[in-house]
């Protein structure tokens, strides 16, 4: 369980985040959306321990606070971020890409049962794992970079933009793909431009607003509120 309470971040002056709070439990997908500069990367990156601005308030990760501790530490607590732009290594295999994500000491000592793990829930994975990233289409690269995340045994994954770029094929099966990681019992939390495929599968969603949270609710509920369709889905 993802806890974040009060979240405040600053680039200097500007107040990108002003006490934002938000609930992810194992086993749902929770997605934020909100207009471009809303303040949803800094979320997401000051939850992850990869912020740049100042940050205040309080994160915990079952329980234990994780503020202001290093990445690696917080990716041990058991929260893994696959960042914007996927990140993954261009000329390096399938497998050689998944075992980096296992970088932690105890994500080492566990690396051959992680890449397991990895491989049955993504069979694609195993069967291209000589392959070199860079030759995968779009969604399998984005795969990847999901399940490398994975290779530190994360109760809660975050996900910045996952399906940006990916065309709406690709993008069909990335939701899926998502859904398979939430049917392992983790959670997820998601921003993604993507409102109409996103709430579809979420079991919940916030709207971020000026660095604040205005709404909660299920992901059917914002779907089909009428604010939320002007907003996010173009008016449909
Ligand atoms: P988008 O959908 O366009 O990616 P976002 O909702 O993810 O937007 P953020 O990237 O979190 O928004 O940015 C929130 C605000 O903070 C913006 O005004 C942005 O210019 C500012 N900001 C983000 N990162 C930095 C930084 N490293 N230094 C200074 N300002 C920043």
């Amino acid at each position: 369980m993802l806890e974040v309470a009060g979240l405040h971040v600053s680039y200097g002056k500007h107040r990108a985040l002003e006490g934002a709070g938000l609930v992810v439990a194992k086993g749902e997908i929770v997605v934020i959306l909100g207009a471009n500069g809303a303040g949803k990367s800094t979320l997401l990156k000051a939850i992850c321990g990869v912020c740049e601005g100042s940050v205040a308030g309080s994160v915990r990760v079952e329980g234990r606070d994780i503020l202001g501790r290093p990445p690696h530490e917080i990716v041990d607590e058991g929260l893994a971020l696959v960042p914007e732009g996927r990140g993954i290594f261009p000329d390096m295999t399938v497998a050689e890409n998944l075992t980096l994500g296992a970088y932690s000491d105890r994500a080492r000592d566990e690396a051959q049962a992680s890449l397991e793990r990895v491989f049955k829930l993504f069979p694609k994975l195993r069967e291209r794992r000589r392959q070199v990233a860079r030759t995968m289409s779009g969604g399998e690269q984005q795969m990847v970079a999901i399940g490398r995340a994975m290779m530190s045994n994360p109760a809660i994954l975050a996900l910045d933009e996952p399906s940006l770029g990916l065309s709406p094929i690709l993008c069909k099966e990335l939701f899926q793909t998502l859904g398979t990681v939430r049917d392992a019992g983790l959670g997820l939390l998601l921003v993604e431009q993507n409102a109409r495929q996103s709430l579809a599968i979420a079991d919940r969603g916030y709207l971020l607003e000026n660095g604040e949270i205005v709404r909660e609710a299920t992901g059917a509920e914002l779907l089909k509120d009428p604010a939320v369709q002007e907003a996010y889905l173009g008016g449909a």
